[in-house]
């Protein structure tokens, strides 16, 4: 008997009716001979809606407490869909993340995975039944609190499960057909990509594009756990994702070239801070980033412009989540007079586009065809940075939309047919 580890995404689970959609294709799954262990999220936008409800009591709600918050949004969505199964006849038994095994660091927020001991899990196969985990969260054995993952994660728990219990692949559902070269919701003219390297996936997920969780690409990667992305609204086959490093991962063993783009992201997430007239001497830059990297934020892009003459002085830019911007504003003035720059600018009207693609290492000309793509859509690049298979270009936010659809275009990757979203808010 295989064993198949499928993760259920909140649009999948938005409500009655999905979930008894979803018990029955589980059970499908369970009847055709396959022992089945499932990972929800929960239901539609309850997170965001338990985000914002922490909100309107504290504006800095205490992690500890919005981890036991959170989680419970996974908790309704796994009890419920066990009744659902049941009802069909079939045995189901759900579980929290710490009952699974899924032990964490102590990180609220975005605790990190040490260890998976899914005892209760196995045994809740062994006795034909099919396991319900919820997603996202863990325990920390320290202190003895529940954890979360971080956005997503329940991706993660997902993979995390497979490798533990050695499942022949972990299936992704969610509410569109694949990966796609683009977010379908912003470019109606993506095109679903059948099998796409987990390099390329990576660097797609680290630039914004949601559908799979980057922790999630990584740990299958590590672990050789085949994923697999896909609609639960229909039985179209999804994307794998691959490791090109892998024997036999290249399937039927076709040379085939694969194309130079695999896609393109965007992300509007992110802030820029500008420091504003920095003396041009050596340690100010070590200076600066220490102060930003004990405020506990991770930076992306950084720019230094050249200096001037006259004064000796020179600007710094980078970018950062949106979220961290505050904290670092706050810690970098309190210590204006003592690395000595002028002024700080904050800009969260920024939008991040990146264009990825394995087949960059091997082509020349890349950043410039992209480069003459914003200028004919009359989109301003204002940063740049690349790695081996990206480049990411930073405009304003309002002019994301219109710049990824152009540069979709732009490189070939529009599709036939409209791309179709099945359900979900986007949000
Ligand atoms: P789930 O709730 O199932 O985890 P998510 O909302 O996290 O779903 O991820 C699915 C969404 O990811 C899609 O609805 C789509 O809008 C978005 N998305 C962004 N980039 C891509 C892409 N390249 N391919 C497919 N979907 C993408
Ligand atoms: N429910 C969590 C979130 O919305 C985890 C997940 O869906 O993966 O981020
Ligand atoms: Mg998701």
């Amino acid at each position: 008997m295989s064993l198949i580890v499928q993760k259920y995404g909140g649009s999948s689970v938005a409500d009655a009716e999905s979930i008894k959609r979803v018990a029955k294709r589980i059970v499908q799954t369970r009847r055709a001979g396959n022992a089945v262990v499932v990972v929800v999220s929960a239901m539609g936008d309850t997170t965001d809606e338990l985000l914002d409800l922490a909100g309107q009591v504290a504006p800095i709600p205490a992690p500890r407490e919005l981890d036991m918050l959170l989680t419970a949004g996974e908790r309704i969505s796994m009890a419920l869909l066990a009744m659902a199964i049941k009802n069909l006849g079939h045995q189901a038994l759900s579980f929290t993340g710490s009952q699974a095994g899924m032990i964490t660091d102590a990180q609220h927020g975005s605790a990190r995975i040490v260890d998976v001991t899914p005892k209760r899990v196995q045994e809740a196969l062994d006795e034909g039944a099919i396991a319900i985990v919820a997603g996202f969260q863990g325990f920390n054995r320290v202190t003895g609190d529940i954890t979360t993952l971080g956005r997503g994660g329940s991706d993660t728990t997902a993979v995390a499960l497979a490798a533990a219990l050695g499942a022949e692949v972990c299936e992704i559902y969610t509410d569109v057909d694949g990966v796609f070269t683009a977010d379908p919701r912003a470019v109606p003219k993506a095109r679903k990509i059948s099998r796409i390297a987990s390099e390329e996936m990576l660097e797609l997920a680290a630039s914004g594009a949601k559908v799979l969780h980057i922790r999630a690409v990584e740990y299958a990667r590590r672990h050789g756990v085949t994923l697999h992305v896909r609609s639960s609204f229909n039985n179209h086959e999804g994307t794998i994702v691959y490791n090109p490093a892998e024997p036999g991962a290249d399937g039927n063993g076709d040379p085939v070239e694969e194309p130079i783009i695999a896609g393109v992201a965007t992300d509007l997430s992110e802030a820029k801070i500008t420091v504003v007239g920095v003396p041009d001497v050596p340690g100010k830059a070590a200076q600066i980033f220490n102060l930003v990297a004990k405020s506990g934020a991770n930076i992306d892009m950084i720019v230094q412009n050249v200096s001037a003459a006259a004064t000796g002085l020179t600007d710094i830019s980078f970018t950062l989540p949106k979220s961290d911007a505050q904290t670092v504003l706050t810690t970098l003035t309190s210590e204006r007079q003592d690395v000595g720059f002028q002024a700080l600018q904050h800009d969260d009207q920024i939008g991040k586009l990146s264009l990825v693609g394995a087949g960059m290492r091997t082509n020349v000309g890349v950043s410039a065809q992209l480069f003459t793509a914003l200028y004919e859509a009359g989109v301003n690049i204002e940063m740049i940075s690349t790695s081996e298979i990206r480049i990411s270009v930073v405009t304003r936010a309002d002019q994301i939309q219109h710049a990824v659809r152009a540069i979709h275009t732009a490189f070939g990757l529009d599709g036939e047919a409209e791309a179709i979203v099945y359900a979900g808010t986007g949000r």
